[in-house]
């Protein structure tokens, strides 16, 4: 049986969606030819700007699921900070960081700043003050900076948590509370997991908006 979508493309392609012309090619050129499950489940509910809470196995392309989100709602030519990704530790958030300047190939002069703990923290006060478009970073050191007034989130219009069951569990809650209560409340928030333990429900309840949770179960 085939299935049949309003456009007659596959469910599963990137072109489905309406993403900017350059990243679907860069999509190409990058050798993604079809969203995973979870990209297919959660973009369409991003792009419209519902807060969502998606759940799914490590490995299965949450990353490019926020970054076009992230990507696609960006305004470049406001060299503002406009989306912020948490991530639990520096090797996530130099991963994160990757694989969005690799979706963002094809848009230009777009900034990924990020801010990591074991890093000084003095050169990443100048990074801030030379600006940046997107910050991916660790709770404990961008907490560090939103307390001492270094990084300013007042333009922040996207706030992503990433693989947030390990952020609780290496007691970030305190740190993600004095971060959010920086960024502004009309924010979209997106919150991905491997896992959805009970903390994860109570934090995204006062965190998000009417959120949409998708999961995609191990075995898909
Ligand atoms: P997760 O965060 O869910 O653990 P990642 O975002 O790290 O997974 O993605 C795992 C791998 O899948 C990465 O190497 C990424 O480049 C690749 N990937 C993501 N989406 C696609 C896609 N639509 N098609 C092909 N490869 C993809
Ligand atoms: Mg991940």
């Amino acid at each position: 049986m085939s299935v049949i979508t309003n456009n007659g493309k596959s469910p599963l392609a990137f072109s489905s969606l309406n993403l900017h012309k350059d990243l679907l090619k860069n999509l190409t050129s990058l050798g993604y030819q079809e969203m995973t499950p979870i990209q297919a489940q959660s973009l369409p509910k991003m792009l419209v700007g519902k807060d969502v809470i998606a759940q799914a196995k490590t490995g299965s392309g949450k990353t490019a699921a926020f970054g076009l989100a992230l990507l696609e709602k960006l305004q470049v030519k406001r060299f503002r900070i406009q989306s912020m990704v948490l991530c639990p530790t520096r090797e996530l958030a130099d991963q994160v960081a990757t694989e969005i300047r690799k979706l963002a190939r094809a848009v230009h002069n777009i900034k990924v700043l990020t801010l990591c703990g074991g890093t000084p923290f003095g050169p990443q006060i100048g990074s801030l003050e030379h600006g940046a478009h997107i910050i991916v970073g660790t709770p404990g050191r961008i907490e560090e900076h939103v307390i001492k007034g270094t990084l300013k989130l007042d333009d922040l219009n996207l706030l992503v948590l990433d693989e947030a069951d390990r952020m609780l569990e290496m007691g970030f809650e305190a740190a993600l509370d004095n971060i959010i209560e920086r960024t502004p409340l009309d924010r979209q928030t997106l919150l991905f997991s491997a896992t959805f333990p009970k903390q994860i429900q109570a934090i995204s309840e006062s965190i998000m908006t009417d959120p949409v949770m998708v999961q995609i179960s191990a075995s898909e």
